[in-house]
């Protein structure tokens, strides 16, 4: 049994009761997003108004777990890198072969400034910091590329055919923003 909240800044908020918890507790989760679980007896309200009790705590935490996400060693770059090589152009071509989808090639780069991106020339760049994601983030990023090739502009069209092959995509988009793709 559970609920979800909107957090205009944080994202989705899941409160969950428990048969077995005594108390309620509150975690950030690697996505950034929040769990709340709450034992049967307290309410939904009272769990709620324990996170919004919480919520400087939450965005510290958040703060923290991107702090620490950036600060990598040469080395974990590189083998992060090696990594990324031998999952993200398999995990695109499997994607891009399941919505139908045709791009010309792919890269995997160490950038700084964005997730992904497509170019004009049908070519899809992908920052290896995506295997650090959660899958569900990361596969948003490589459709949301793989959509460029049909619209490459964020108009209706494309925010349409992104829900398509990715149901609940803004959810998605929100929750992103707790990781920094550097
Ligand atoms: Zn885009």
């Amino acid at each position: 049994m559970h609920k979800t909240y909107n957090d205009p800044e944080i994202g989705e908020i899941t409160l969950r009761k428990n048969i077995r918890s005594r108390r309620i507790t509150m975690r950030v989760r690697r996505d950034g997003s929040v769990l709340v679980t709450l034992p049967w007896f307290v309410t939904y309200g009272a769990a709620l108004d324990f996170f919004i009790k919480g919520r400087d705590w939450v965005l510290k935490t958040r703060n923290k777990m991107r702090q620490n996400a950036s600060s990598a060693t040469p080395e974990e770059i590189a083998r992060q890198t090696e990594l990324a090589k031998s999952i993200l152009p398999a995990r695109l071509a499997e994607l891009a072969a399941q919505y139908g989808f045709v791009y010309n090639q792919v890269r995997v780069k160490h950038n700084v400034s964005n997730w992904g991106s497509c170019s004009a020339r049908h070519n899809i760049n992908l920052n290896y910091r995506l295997v650090l994601l959660p899958d569900d983030l990361r596969d948003y990023v490589l459709l949301h590329e793989l959509c460029h090739l049909k619209h490459m502009n964020h108009g209706p069209e494309f925010h349409a055919l992104l829900e398509d092959v990715c149901p609940g995509h803004l959810a998605k988009q929100r929750a992103l923003r707790a990781w920094k793709p550097f």
